[in-house]
């Protein structure tokens, strides 16, 4: 079940946000952890595109719209959090952050990411992380983790729209 719109395609991205800040705050509650001010801050600011966001590019945001300057290790420390508690994914490629779509059970990330827009959509495919665990247990590997970052051109940016 996603009542989430498709990343690259126009639409109501208030709607988005406002479901990703509901969502945390239930899983928040559930888990006993608490998303404080900062926390969810930073969690409304990643939401703020479907685009990846750099910690310098949030650091310049908070200042920017809030008008106090976070100190940084304040603000990754609240990004450890949201990664820690599966709230947001950090794509590697591009050093950056992205809210999660299905953030209420345990997934590895899997990205389309476009090169053109920078959107990046994610995937929810058990066959991919069933590929993986197989082609790595012929090579006698054991999977603890695994990050699919596929890079190309999204559906908007190869209509032109
Ligand atoms: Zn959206
Ligand atoms: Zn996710
Ligand atoms: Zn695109």
């Amino acid at each position: 079940m996603s009542s989430h719109p498709l990343a690259c395609r126009p639409h109501d991205h208030q709607r988005c946000v406002r479901h990703a800040l509901a969502e945390a705050d239930q899983i928040c509650a559930r888990q006993g952890v608490r998303l404080t001010a900062l926390r969810r801050r930073v969690l409304e600011l990643v939401w703020q595109s479907h685009k990846p966001l750099g910690a310098y590019d949030l650091l310049a945001t908070l200042s920017e719209q809030d008008g106090r300057r976070a100190a940084p290790p304040t603000v990754y420390r609240a990004l450890d959090f949201l990664l820690e508690n599966r709230l947001v994914h950090r794509i590697a490629s591009l050093n950056a952050f992205i809210g999660c779509t299905h953030p209420d059970h345990p997934h590895q990330g899997q990205f389309l990411i476009c090169r053109q827009c920078h959107s990046a959509i994610e995937l929810q495919s058990p066959g991919i992380s069933s590929a993986i665990g197989e082609a790595a247990a012929e090579q006698g590997f054991a999977v603890e983790g695994e990050t699919v970052e596929v890079v190309g051109l999204c559906g908007s940016c190869r209509s032109g729209t």
